[in-house]
């Protein structure tokens, strides 16, 4: 990669236009440099991402939107440029700098860590791919979070391996050399990939093949475009989300766990840093700001600087009305399951809502903290059956203030399914009822009030109500009146001498109601409950 010169370092306001920066701009410059307050370059923009904005359209957005300093540069003034290309309008306020790339000349093999860490089937099944691609002297790569994950010594379930050649003819040409263990599952031809499956000693292990790519987006937070497949390695891990995530691992004989790291994920991995790769990341798909959450939460990262500014950036100016929600859906899901207090808090607290609803209000009072809800989650943990479903408790949270129309906004925006749905409506249900909560007399009042509700919904009532009555009912149904059983059952009525009909199950609702409401204890009481509505029958 070559230097870049910047001939020009002029104190621009972060406010300029890009459309006026461009202007400044010569076609032989490069780059801006920008000065902060105490005449430094803090940050720069290529020009190149000027030419990619303004195609974007972004004209009357201030230049700090992608100033960056995020990429992989080394910035300095360099006197030896000064000499030629001063540009003597205003000494002071010119400089000469170049960028430089910084080399990133990391000499390390994984295959200790990769042996350690990949189960052994899989490490079998990697084993068919890299005998099969040494035989055609086929360059293969382990790439993306697996390679991470390894670095980490952390399980992957997710094995990601590109070639530079076409994926789908490599995944039938491993079909064809391992016919009896290997199947090609699926392959998607707009992007070269390949699912494929292997049968090793009876376990399914399965492998995703993809050519390396360059990707580009049409306007922003469109959904990528295969620009050319079969194009070099360190092209496929530049359209990537972050430097921890574009690393490669050889699988070829001879070089087998050698790390291949242009972009300094290792490092950064090393530093628990999270940076994306250009300053126009976000811009191009937004969803990486969940993503850039999620890691940061799960590996307990830190965003690097000019990341959290460009993210900031972002969406501060709304650059995502052209998202896909459903692939918000898909990252949001992730980022919330994990259970983590900090992923919603930051949510609020970054003006990430904005990506799934702008007028969420970060400061209302209604919405609970995420200690609480993380809090209350745990607490109950052994009531949520499916724990994928975590994300919705935390989702309906942010949701609290809305009224029910925008909340079925929502539900259609994010493409909600129908349990997921139901899930959210069912919880905003039970705030908006909460008054005739509180007139309740019974117990079984209550039970009745709830048993129509999914348990995430409740949970989600009782991380956000303040109210001591409606929390004691919660608690109450969750961990009791829900659990509450009786001892007759439809073949006790029978022996009783009952006639065989609907009215046994309105039998059994009374003694249940009963026994919630304390006036039925034992068998016994159960009994003698029975005994009286016989006499009462004979009586009419
Ligand atoms: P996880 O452990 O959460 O599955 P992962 O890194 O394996 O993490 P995936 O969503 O499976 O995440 O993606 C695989 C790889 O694809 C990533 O490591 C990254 O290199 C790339 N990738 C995924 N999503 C994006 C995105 N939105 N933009 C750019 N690259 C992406």
């Amino acid at each position: 990669m070559s230097k870049y010169l910047i001939k020009k370092i002029i104190q621009i306001d972060n406010n300029l236009s890009l459309k006026d920066c461009q202007k400044i701009l010569f076609s032989e410059d490069c780059a801006l440099g920008i000065l902060d307050e105490n005449r430094e370059v803090s940050s720069y923009v290529l020009s190149e991402h000027i030419d990619r904005a303004l195609r974007f359209d972004l004209q009357n957005l201030p230049i700090r939107i992608i100033a960056t300093k995020c990429t992989n540069y080394n910035i300095g003034v360099d006197n030896n440029f000064r000499e030629d290309y001063f540009i003597a309008q205003s000494p002071k306020e010119v400089e000469y700098i170049v960028i430089t790339p910084k080399e990133q000349e990391v000499f390390i093999n994984l295959k200790a860590k990769y042996k350690k860490n990949i189960k052994t089937h899989v490490q079998k099944a990697i084993e068919f791919c890299s005998k099969a691609a040494d035989k055609i002297d086929l360059p293969i790569y382990l790439i993306g979070g697996a390679v991470r994950d390894i670095i980490l010594e952390k399980d992957n379930f997710d094995i990601d391996i590109t070639i530079q050649e076409s994926a789908i003819n490599f995944a039938q040409y491993l079909q064809k050399t391992y016919p009896d263990i290997c199947m090609v599952k699926d392959t998607y031809d707009d992007f070269n990939t390949a699912k494929v499956a292997f049968n090793i000693e009876g376990e399914e292990v399965h492998i995703d093949f993809a050519s390396t790519r360059i990707e580009g987006y049409a306007f922003p937070a469109s959904l990528p475009v295969v620009k050319e497949t079969g194009c070099s390695l360190k092209e496929d891990m530049i359209r990537r989300d972050f430097t921890v995530n574009s690393m490669a691992m050889s699988l070829n004989e001879g070089t087998f766990g050698n790390l291949i790291d242009y972009l300094g994920g290792y490092d950064d991995l090393k530093k628990g840093i999270i940076k994306i790769l250009h300053p126009l990341s976000f811009i191009d798909d937004p969803t990486r700001i969940l993503r850039a959450l999620k890691f940061s939460v799960r590996f307990d990262y830190a965003l690097d600087e000019f990341t959290l500014h460009l993210q900031k950036e972002c969406l501060q100016n709304g650059l995502f009305d052209g998202l896909c929600t459903e692939r918000i859906k898909s990252e949001l899901k992730q980022t919330l399951n994990l259970n983590k207090a900090d992923c919603y808090d930051r949510i609020l607290s970054e003006d990430i809502y904005k990506l799934i609803y702008p007028k969420i209000d970060p400061k209302s009072q209604t919405l609970p903290q995420g200690q609480i809800i993380e809090q209350i989650i745990n607490k109950h943990t052994s009531h949520i059956k499916n724990k994928d479903l975590v994300w919705l408790i935390y989702l309906g949270c942010l949701f609290a203030d809305l009224d029910s129309e925008e909340v079925g906004m929502l539900i259609k925006k994010l493409n909600l399914n129908s349990v997921e749905t139901k899930i959210l409506i069912s919880g905003n249900t039970i705030l908006k009822n909460k008054d005739s909560l509180l007139q309740m007399q019974t117990l079984f009042e209550v039970y009745e009030f709830f048993e129509c509700h999914f348990t995430e919904s409740i949970l989600m009532a009782l991380a956000v109500t303040k109210d001591e009555t409606i929390t004691y009912y919660i608690e109450k149904y969750l961990n009791e009146l829900q659990f509450e059983t009786i001892n007759t059952t439809g073949k006790t009525l029978l022996e009783k001498g009952f006639h065989p009909g609907p009215e046994f199950g309105y039998i059994l609702r009374d003694i249940l109601k009963e026994k919630i409401n304390g006036n039925i204890q034992s068998k016994e009481d159960e009994d003698m409950f029975l005994s009286t509505i016989q006499q009462a029958n004979y009586a009419d």
